[in-house]
């Protein structure tokens, strides 16, 4: 049986997904926390009896977990890259397959999002480069050759967010393996269930189609303890950390060598020259996707005075439903606390009951009952509103008025903290698209579309759930987890 999967179909199933999805979503989508039934019994991959043990990739400790990971990357290394590309295809091909039964299972660990978006998460897994990506750079010249290659770290330790487990863990095996490391994963406490079940199932398919043992592990029951060990353990060679800003620091800090995926806040900004229909069902779908628990999702709205109105009204006729002030305040006293911070200062911290909820689990705290297919609420505040400076993850989306576009911008890259992560302009002014791609300087930057454009769903370009913004790689793919050596012959094999 072939594995290899064919880049036009993968292209034809993601827009698939994506079509369904959009209908589905439309101006009411999505099952909620509450629509949902109980989860089905998980994973038709996993085959055997044990649930653990060396095969299977899941360790209750560093030390055996780092060892049984550097003897998986010695026996890919001995298999060559036809192995690795028998692996990348394994991925995907489970990932896809067990997308209903891992996403419910996600949803139901997490009891975040929204279980369509943890399906289809998993569903374009195949958009992730493989082996393909890797193409060695080479000169000739009167001195002879020199060609350098991508080659593999050893052993990448990756650590995973809660927010989507299985899909970056998936998306990592393939960056990580089709550069020829083995990895190890010290996943969200929150999420770790589903991403040992994955490594089980990943696991058995990779021993059955290689022999490789353990070329993907996990810490079993994961702590910041299992992290220090992971960023000390001599047989780790990279780190690699999808998180927020605590986990970036620490990581940023070990002295390990980091790629770090860290937060976002992306702001979108829409002027006078868009439909402001299709701008707002752009933004309700990148806002609403998975209850705006994606690092890229819209977190707040800047928009042109003259235009406001007819936004907002577009936002309520695709279904978001808006908040009156005095709610808006209410759900904001539910979502923040007030806590002094280092300097004494008041400071809001967000409340993580709240992260991922629906928009009507949201408006009941702020004393509304709406339909619980409702995609996002929207509500007007100042533009130093907590809904507006913290990343609040949620399907709220605050509205701020602006008089000019340098006015927007201007506050647009505040609330972005100089994270450099994504932001989003519907316009269809080219100086203006050009001086906010300027001045936010974000590592993705979308230009009249949903944020979702930007990983690739109905958009140009390649997936990854990890977008390292803070160390500055990108959206990394399989040439971020390389080292790049050189190799020089003087002199000879000059055929011309
Ligand atoms: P989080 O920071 O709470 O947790 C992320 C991971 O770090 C978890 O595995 C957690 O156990 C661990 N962790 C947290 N604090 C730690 C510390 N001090 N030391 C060691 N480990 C620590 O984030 P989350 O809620 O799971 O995920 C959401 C955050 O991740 C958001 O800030 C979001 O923007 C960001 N994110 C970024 C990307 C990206 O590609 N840039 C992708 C997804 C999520």
């Amino acid at each position: 049986m072939s594995l290899q999967l064919d880049e036009n179909l993968v292209r034809s199933i993601v827009s698939e997904v994506v079509r369904n999805i959009r209908s589905a979503t439309g101006a009411a989508p999505a099952a909620s926390a509450a629509a949902v039934a109980p989860a089905a019994p998980p994973a038709p991959f996993i085959a055997s009896g044990a649930l653990s043990g060396p095969r299977h990739g899941v360790f209750q400790d560093v030390p055996a977990a780092a060892a049984a990971a550097r003897k998986g990357f010695e026996q890919l290394r001995a298999k060559g890259v036809a192995a690795r590309r028998q692996v990348v295809d394994i991925i995907k091909k489970l990932a896809t397959a067990n997308a209903e039964t891992w996403g419910r299972f996600e949803f139901e660990e997490t009891k975040i999002g929204r279980l369509e978006h943890k399906i289809a998460k998993l569903q374009i897994v195949p958009l992730v480069p493989g082996v393909e990506w890797l193409r060695p750079y080479a000169l000739s010249g009167d001195h002879g050759l020199m060609h350098e290659e991508y080659t593999p770290f050893g052993v990448v330790a990756a650590i995973l967010p809660v927010t989507h487990s299985v899909p970056t863990l998936s998306g990592n095996i393939i960056n990580a393996i089709a550069a020829g490391n083995s990895i190890l994963f010290n996943p969200h406490p929150g999420g770790a269930r589903s991403a040992a079940l994955a490594v089980r199932a990943y696991n058995e398919a990779i021993h059955a189609a290689t022999g490789i043992e353990n070329l993907v592990c996990t810490i079993e029951k994961p702590t910041l303890e299992s992290f220090d060990a992971l960023c000390k353990s001599p047989l780790v060679n990279l780190l690699v950390v999808t998180g927020g800003p605590g986990v970036v620091n620490a990581a940023m800090k070990s002295g390990k060598r980091a790629i770090c995926a860290g937060p976002g806040n992306p702001p979108v900004l829409v002027d006078d020259t868009v439909c402001a229909d299709k701008a707002a069902k752009d933004i309700i779908y990148g806002c609403g996707f998975d209850n705006n628990l994606l690092c890229i999702g819209e977190k707040q709205l800047f928009v042109l005075d003259r235009v406001a109105n007819a936004l907002v009204r577009s936002l309520e006729k695709a279904g978001a439903v808006r908040l009156l002030p005095a709610q808006t305040e209410k759900l904001a006293r539910e979502a923040f606390t007030m806590k002094p911070d280092a300097a004494g200062c008041s400071h809001p911290v967000l409340n993580r009951e709240l992260v991922g909820k629906d928009a009507a689990a949201l408006a009941a705290r702020a004393g509304l009952s709406i339909p619980p297919a409702t995609p996002i609420l929207i509500g007007e505040t100042d533009p130093d509103h907590p809904f507006v400076l913290e990343e609040q993850m949620m399907p709220m989306l605050p509205i701020v008025r602006v008089k000019t576009v340098e006015e927007g911008i201007a506050l647009a890259k505040k609330s972005e903290h100089g994270y450099k992560h994504s932001s989003i302009i519907h316009s269809l002014n080219v100086d203006r698209m050009t001086e906010m791609a300027r001045e936010m300087d974000t590592t993705l930057f979308v230009k009249n579309g949903p944020s979702t454009t930007g990983l690739g769903l109905d958009g140009e370009g390649y997936l990854s759930y990890s977008i390292a913004t803070t160390t500055g790689e990108g959206i990394t793919n399989p040439q971020t987890f390389t080292r790049t050596r050189r190799c020089v012959l003087v002199d000879a094999l000059k055929i011309y």
